[in-house]
This record gives C-alpha cells, structure tokens and sequence, in this order.
C-alpha cells in the first residue's frame, strides 16, 4: 500500500459530513486528511459531567447549572466607554433570576427573539451551561446554552469531560467532535504509524500512538478537569512529546539545508576596525567587543553566517551591526539592512550613511522603502542592482521580487520578532547567487528564553549583548490613575520649559487604528491648548511616511518640546535628550511592549522618567503587571514573567506566523522534556530518518515545513 492510500492520508471527504463546502473550510483550519483530524487537538475541555448546586458557584467556572427561572425582565442598559460603543446595539437585555434552592443566578442575553423571552419565563425549569462571571448584584452567565425541561423531566449528563477544539468562522464545535469521534472509532493501532523507537516509549512508559490520541480527544470517564488541566497524563505528555520533537526536528532540517550553502568569506583588518569605532564617540562595551568578536569569526567562514543577536532595549545593537557591516564592504560586497518600521530604517540610514561616509563615495548608502514609487524606485533598483550602492537600508520593500543585488553577502534584519521562520529565509534565498547565499545577522531586543531557543530558533546561533553602555541612569517608573492626569501634565509642562524633552504615548490596543490615531490627534489639540508656549509634535501610523519623518527630525533637533505617538514610536527611535515619557492606558498593552517603549528615554546623562497611566479600576492582574514594569529594568527578567503570564506565542509575536504556534505542548510549562526532546530528535535524524519527514507532516503541515524552504 503506498503512503497515500493509508487511512491517515484519506481525504476528509470521506468521513460523513464533509462535502466539497465544509472541505473548504476544514482546510483553513490546515484539515485536509483523516491524519489532521486526528492531529487537530483540543484547546481545553468542559465538564458537563454534573450538575454544579448555584450556590456553590464561583465566578470564572464553566458549568451545568439546573433551576427553575423565578422571575424574567427586560432591561435596558447604557454601556459604552469614552470611545466604545454598546456591542448590543440598543443596551436591552433580558435577564432571568435562576434558582435552584442553594442559590440564585442572573442569566443575561443581549440578543432574544419574541418566542426566546416566551420559553424563558417564569416558572420555568432549565437546564444551563455556560461561564459563571460577577454581576452588578449577585452572578451571572451570559448567554449560556440552555435546554428546557418539563417539571420532572431528567436529563442525563455526560460521562466524560468534552473536548473544545481551535476552531474558525463556519466550523462548529459540533462538527469538530463529530468527525474525531467518527476518525477514532475507525482508529486502531495500525491505522496510523508510530514513529517514537519503541525504547523511547518504554524508557518513558508512554502509551501507544493510537491510544494517547483516543485519551486526548476523549478522555476516560471519571478524570476531572483539574487532572486534566494539570497535563500529567501520559497520553498528553506522548503527545506533547512527540509534537516538540517535530518542532526540533524541523529546525535541524532548515540548519542542514543552511549548511549546505556557501557564502563568501570577510575579514576584518583590525586596525580598520579601530578607526571605524573611533568615530563613534565612545567606548565599546566589552559586551558589544565580544559580540563583535563572535561575528567575525563566523563571516571568516564560507558557510553563511546565521546568527540571532540579542541585547536588550539601548543596548547598542546598531554599532554591532555596522562593525559587521565594515567586513564585507571592505570586500567591495553590499549589505542589506531591514527595518519593521519606516522611521525605523530612516534612522538607520541616518546611522550608516554617517559611519560609512567616505571621500570618495558619498552615497555608500540608500534607503528603499514602501513609498518608493515609479522612476524614483527604478533608479534605486538599478543602483543596487549594478553595485553602485554598497548598503541598502529598507522596510518589507526589500523582500520584493524586482530588488536584485549585485553581491550581496550580508543581511542585518533588526527587531527581528516581527519577521517570522520563513521571511527570514527568504531573505536568504533572496541573495542567493550562484550557490553564493548571504550571511545572517538578525537582531532583537526580546529575549530568548532558553525553551524558545531550542524550539523555535534552534536553526540559529545565538549572542548576547548582556550590557548596557556605562552611565545609563534607571529610568524612575511611577504608575498613576489617570484621575491623576492633570498632575502629569504640569509635571511635563515643568520639565519641558527646563529643556528637556518628552514622550506622550496614547494606547489603544483593542480598538482599532483610526481610533488610535484620532486619541493622539485629541490629545495633541488639547496640551496645544493647555501649553502654547510648547512646541508640541504628533506621530501616528495613518500619516504619511514623509510627515512623520519630518515630525521625528524636528524632535530630534530639540525643536518640538512634547512628541505625542501612538505605539509607532515603540521600536528603536533614538533621541538620547528625551528624558520623560508618559504612556496613557500602560494596562493595555503587553509587558515587553511597555519596556520597549519606556526604553526610549533614559538614553542620554540624565536621569529619566516613566509614567504609566492607567484608567481605573484596575483589575488585581493589571496591578501585578504593571508593577513588574515599575520594579524592573531588565528586558530579560520582564520578558520572563510576560511569558509566564502570557504564554509563548504571544511574547515573541509569532503566533500568526505559526513558529510556536504548538497544538499541545507549551514551551515553556513543558521546558524541562527539552533536553530528552534534543536527544531524541537526535538519535531519530541518526537511525530512523524516514521518520523525520512523516512526524514533521502530522505536527506541522506542509506548508509549516515546505511552504517557502
Ligand atoms: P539598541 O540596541 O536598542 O538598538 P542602539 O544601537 O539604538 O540600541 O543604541 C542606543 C544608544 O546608545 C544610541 O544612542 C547609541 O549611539 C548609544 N550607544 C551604543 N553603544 C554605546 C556605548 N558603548 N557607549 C555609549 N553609548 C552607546
Ligand atoms: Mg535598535
């Protein structure tokens, strides 16, 4: 039997339920064989193994509750904050007071038709499920599934806990469950391969393949929630086992292929380097020496360089990167320079077009960005394309198809977490020539915990700047309600006529864009109101990109006292004279977010400071987060706790892109399997490397593997 006739490679169409319609939508779930069904594992479970007393409820619970309805009403409600608008449209609700004899409980819905508010009225019995939260006066579930029944009507409830599968728009939960059950009834195990060496699965006493998937997606009666959220069970830890090891083998294969590339070797003459150093107007710190260090010796290789540099916000990354530049343009070979951001590589280009200004050449150095158009950009793309040019700073303009290079053999991609796995290899394809590939220097400021780095950059080296420059002064943080507002302003107010220079950062993460820009517009029409002694600057991500490089310059140069931003400002800009910033709505936004944006001040001598504005109440979560900011300065510590917080995906910014984008294991909770999971990955690449292809295939997809390799 070939590999595609076996049961795991069958289409979904074959299983009952799955027409050419729901096909399509199981395939942007990535489920187009019975194997991804099987592999589509559960997000969490529901216990809707028995029915929960009301009065034993406690808020954050998703339960079966049973009662009779006392009492129903319709209200009408004004929701909506400064910016928001009521999500139920009209603000009417109707709500039903549940109760059971231990206890009452509010059921709200905000959406209900005639024959609803018919069913649900008093006197009533109700079988309900759904998420206990805090009312206004007693607990409440909002819009829970519900089941009418008559006066003794009893209702069975399930045996076993239910799986709650990742899901898209126009795939229920219904049909997720359906089509595992209809998959594991057929499961036996033969169906699909095992691919862990049966010494593997001994040493560690893990089930069967088969087995721990029947377990995951069903679990055996009797296991409560609590065990299963624990993730002690062996079929999960099978399973998480395996998936982390297709994750490593996976990036094993990219460092092979990597490897089997050449690239042209530099040096760097060590006079030259000193002189170049010297006009940056200050000392290297041994960290950034080191660093430099580590870097030349790769580039004096002829197999490309592949290297992730981390150092925190301020750390110096920039003059690292132009020390590793200066190797290859001694060698008459361009470099390539990416930025996420506009201003970002603006300012780059400022850096490098400074550093490597020369007598005879004084246009070493171009920018290409998105606003490039027409003759403007052809001329740029024949400069680059004929060697003209030796760096070429840009934006994501530089992935495009028509920028050709002449002899690229660098590529610097800063504040890399914004780039995922397969942009940064096609950057290497991008300057491949002649079996000749460029070398790789990518650069953030995010920490890497050491379970990340085993996972989802396992195909790079690794450095670290673990320095700052001497005399960086801690930047002083104070957290304040915003009730508090007017106390902020004369305090920027103050500091701004002393001559220094501030940052006013307005957030908006859950709303949209336009909403954000129109606070900052707000906010900068009403402190141009307050102070028309100030010169007061506005940035925001829907102006044009010449707007807002002239609004940066002009802060730059001392001109505009108060820059108001949106979080475009979050990465890089370098104004070592801002000394203030005042962050409104900080608990919006993610732990690393807020260092990288405090990040901006505290650059130059003087002491700098922080304030996070917060609107109140805040909730106990967003008091501890905020204090993690205000208690610590290092990028590495916070990111740390953001992780634990938050989790994995969400840190790194590579959920979307799908790098730690795990189906069950969890790199951080489940770090302490990583040093097995390596050897393993190891021992299997050794003796078994027809498995390689296969576990990759279930865990990751095609496209995760092959897409743009
Ligand atoms: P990041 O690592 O965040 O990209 P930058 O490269 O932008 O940091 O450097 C931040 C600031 O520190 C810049 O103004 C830069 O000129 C300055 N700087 C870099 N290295 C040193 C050093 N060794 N001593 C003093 N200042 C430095
Ligand atoms: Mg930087």
């Amino acid at each position: 039997m070939t590999q595609s006739e076996s049961f795991e490679y069958q289409s979904v169409q074959t299983l009952k339920g799955v027409g050419p319609a729901v096909a399509v939508k199981l395939e942007k779930l990535g489920i187009t064989t019975i194997q991804d069904v099987l592999f589509h594992l559960p997000l969490r479970y529901e216990d809707r193994t028995r029915v929960v007393p009301i009065g034993a409820l406690k808020s954050g619970q998703q339960v079966v509750v049973e009662g009779v309805i006392e009492h129903s009403e319709v209200r009408f409600s004004r929701k909506g904050g400064r910016w928001g608008k009521s999500k139920a449209g009209s603000g009417r609700s109707l709500l039903c007071y549940l109760s059971d004899g231990t206890g009452g409980i509010v059921l709200r819905f905000f959406y209900f038709n005639a024959s609803q508010q018919a069913m649900l009225a008093a006197g009533q019995r109700v079988r309900c499920f759904g998420e206990v939260r805090h009312g206004a006066n007693s607990l409440e579930m909002t819009h829970p599934e519900y089941k009418s029944l008559a006066e003794n009507e009893c209702l069975p409830v399930k045996d076993a806990l239910t799986p709650v599968y990742p899901k898209t728009e126009g795939v229920h939960q219904t049909l997720l469950r359906n089509l595992a059950e209809q998959v594991l009834t057929r499961l036996n195990d033969n169906a699909v391969p095992e691919w862990l060496p049966e010494s593997l699965r001994k040493e560690k006493s893990f089930p069967h393949l088969s087995q721990a998937l029947k377990r995951v997606h069903n679990p055996e009666a009797g296991i409560s929630l609590d065990s299963i959220e624990a993730v002690k069970h062996p079929a999960q830890q099978r399973l998480i086992f395996e998936e982390l090891l297709a994750h490593r083998l996976s990036m094993l294969q990219f460092r092979q292929k990597a490897e089997k590339y050449q690239a042209r070797p530099h040096n760097i003459k060590s006079n030259m380097l000193t002189n170049f150093v010297r006009q940056f107007g200050f000392e290297l710190t041994a960290a950034q020496k080191k660093v430099i260090q580590e870097i030349a010796s790769d580039l004096k290789n002829n197999v490309p360089m592949m290297r992730l540099l981390q150092g925190d916000v301020g750390s110096g990354k920039t003059a690292v990167s132009a020390c590793a530049a200066l190797a290859v343009l001694s060698d008459s070979n361009q470099v390539a320079i990416m930025a996420p951001t506009e201003i970002l590589a603006s300012q780059l280009y400022e850096n490098f077009s400074r550093w490597f200004k020369t007598s005879k050449n004084n246009d070493a150095c171009l920018l290409l960005t998105g606003k490039d158009k027409g003759k403007k950009r052809d001329n740029k793309l024949d400069a680059i394309r004929q060697g003209k040019v030796s760096i070429v700073v840009g934006t994501h303009a530089l992935f495009q198809e028509d920028v050709e290079f002449d002899s690229l053999s660098l590529v610097i991609v800063d504040e890399q977490h914004r780039f995922g796995v397969h942009q940064r290899l096609s950057l290497r394809e991008k300057g491949a020539k002649g079996g000749i590939v460029p070398h790789q220097l990518i650069m953030t400021a995010t920490p890497i915990p050491r379970s990340l780095a085993m996972t989802a950059y396992a195909d790079l080296d690794y450095s670290v700047i673990d320095e700052l420059p001497v005399g960086r002064k801690k930047v002083t943080t104070v957290v304040l309600s915003d009730q508090r507002r007017n106390e902020v302003i004369e305090r920027v107010t103050e500091a701004c006529r002393k001559g220094e220079q501030a940052y006013w950062v307005c957030t908006l993460v859950e709303e949209s864009e336009v909403l954000q820009c129109q606070a900052a517009e707000e906010t900068a029409a009403q402190l141009n109101q307050d102070f028309k002694d100030l010169t007061i600057g506005l940035v925001h991500g829907r102006m044009k990109q010449e707007e807002k490089d002239a609004v940066v310059a002009r802060f730059k140069t001392g001109e505009i006292n108060l820059l108001v931003a949106t979080t475009v400002i979050e990465v890089g800009v370098d104004v070592p004279n801002a000394s203030l910033m005042v962050i409104e709505n900080a608990e919006r936004l993610g732990l690393s977010q807020l260092h990288q944006l405090r990040g901006r001040v505290g650059r130059g001598e003087k002491q700098s400071s922080c304030v996070l504005m917060y609107q109140s109440p805040l909730s106990e979560r967003a008091k501890q987060r905020l204090a993690i900011i205000r208690e610590n300065s290092s990028g590495f510590v916070i990111a740390q706790k953001d992780l634990e917080m938050r989790g994995a995906g969400e840190v790194l910014g590579t959920r979307q892109t799908g790098v730690v984008g795990m189906r069950i294991a969890d790199v951080l909770r489940d770090e302490f399997m990583l040093d097995d999971v390596k050897q393993a990955a190891e021992q299997i690449q050794a003796q078994w490397p027809d498995s390689v292809k296969p576990l990759i295939r279930r865990w990751m997809g095609w496209s995760e593997q092959y897409g743009s390799v």
